[in-house]
């Protein structure tokens, strides 16, 4: 189940909830667990770790014969 980060407006604490999709689509939002309050928002900033972070490697240029420099063969 994915989790979800929110900040009470009431007492500032973030919190994270794990709850299924279908619980998120009632728009149902959950209780602050350090006061209760039903008034939270949802924290929709951490999204870089979804937004194509590859690892590519620092490739050298590929060079296929003695001949062949970093711009192709011939
Ligand atoms: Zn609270």
């Amino acid at each position: 189940m994915p989790t979800y980060e929110y900040i009470c407006k009431k007492c500032v604490q973030k919190f994270e909830i794990t709850m299924s999709l279908s619980e998120k689509e009632k728009g149902k939002n959950p209780d602050c667990p350090y006061c209760g309050s039903e008034e939270v928002i949802q924290v929709l900033g951490n999204f870089a770790i979804l937004s194509g972070q590859t690892n590519k490697r620092s490739t050298s240029p590929v060079v296929c014969g003695p001949s062949c420099g970093p711009n192709g063969c011939g």
